[in-house]
């Protein structure tokens, strides 16, 4: 079955210049979680910029609908909260330890830093406790998947420049949240393509487009599962964590392929652990033929692992 990577951007023609930026939102984060069966120490770079709880790019709109004073968000604030003041209380015994030439602190594989990246998380059966109480508390169904540092609740974002394309990333980043505008959500309805959300956003305009109407565009959530890739052999190209069961792909490839029994039938979907988003030839067609701007469909074979991360190739 022929699969398409789906290439979105977030700026039109430079670094500099992003159709968006992230506003601070008023609901807390899920935590990170630190497994101590997978997660060997590693250095944190830079390890001071982010004293606090860090996000993914993974998302629970949803959470909108639950009042900021009910449990699982009051609990989740104080997670937050215990993290943010256990790492700057960390991070001032660097700054002390350093300016008396402590030699350890300068290693970031050391001991100092295994416990800082613990600071910054919850054990596995914490993070599953909680998401599993925030899933109860909005009633999602088992098959939605919440990954931990998720951010919750609706994307708050200031809008930097007009017109935006109808399909549009709002960072760097394949898991990036993306926006879609009326004309695309109208395209997926008409084919009614499966397997996807769309969720309001609330959008500031920045000063110098101050006065115009924000762009009419939504979050657009894609649900669908794709599954491990054909051929990927456990042990080999990809472990599964015991105790955490967080995916790892090992080895640096070119190129994925879709396993039909693993996959749950979805027009857009994603493979298990890669944020890029996947559409089936029904759902590159249905927009093509809506001559949607700000996309482009590109061969999996394009997908490739470089540092780590699994990114959409040039
Ligand atoms: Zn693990």
């Amino acid at each position: 079955m022929e699969i398409f990577a789906l290439h979105v951007d977030c700026h039109p023609s430079g670094p500099d210049d992003l159709y968006f930026e992230r506003n601070n939102r008023p609901y807390p984060s899920l935590p990170h979680r630190y497994c101590p069966s997978c997660h060997p120490p590693q250095p944190l770079l830079p390890p001071f910029a982010e004293a606090g709880v860090i996000t993914s790019n993974s998302r629970v709109p949803e959470a909108e609908s639950l009042k900021l004073s009910h449990p699982v968000i009051r609990r989740l604030r104080k997670i937050e909260e215990e993290i943010g003041e256990a790492c700057a209380s960390l991070l001032d015994e660097y700054e002390q330890r350093r300016a008396a030439g402590d030699p350890d602190v300068e290693d970031s594989n050391g001991q100092f830093w295994q416990h800082f990246i613990r600071t910054r998380a919850v054990t596995p059966e914490l993070c599953d406790e909680l998401i599993t109480a925030l899933r109860q508390a909005l009633g999602l169904p088992d098959d939605r998947k919440i990954d931990p540092l998720s951010a919750l609740g609706h994307l708050h974002i200031t809008c930097n420049r007009l017109p935006v394309p109808d399909l549009v990333r709002v960072f760097y980043g394949d898991g990036e949240p993306l926006l879609a505008g009326r004309r695309t959500i109208q395209a997926l309805q008409e084919a009614a393509l499966s397997r996807y959300l769309v969720f309001p956003v609330r959008i500031t305009m920045c000063r110098k487009l101050r006065g115009q109407p924000p762009p009419e565009v939504q979050e657009l959530l894609v649900t669908g599962h794709g599954g491990i890739p054909r051929g990927y052999v456990a042990g080999k190209d990809y472990t599964e964590c015991p105790t955490c069961r967080e995916i790892t792909y090992l080895t640096p490839y070119a190129g994925v392929a879709l396993d039909e029994r693993q996959w749950d039938g979805a027009d857009l979907f994603r493979f298990t652990d890669i944020p890029i988003v996947f559409a089936t030839a029904r759902a590159r067609e249905a927009m093509e033929r809506a001559g949607l701007t700000g996309i482009t469909f590109r061969p999996p074979s394009q997908i490739h692992k470089h540092e780590g991360e699994i990114t959409l190739g040039e």
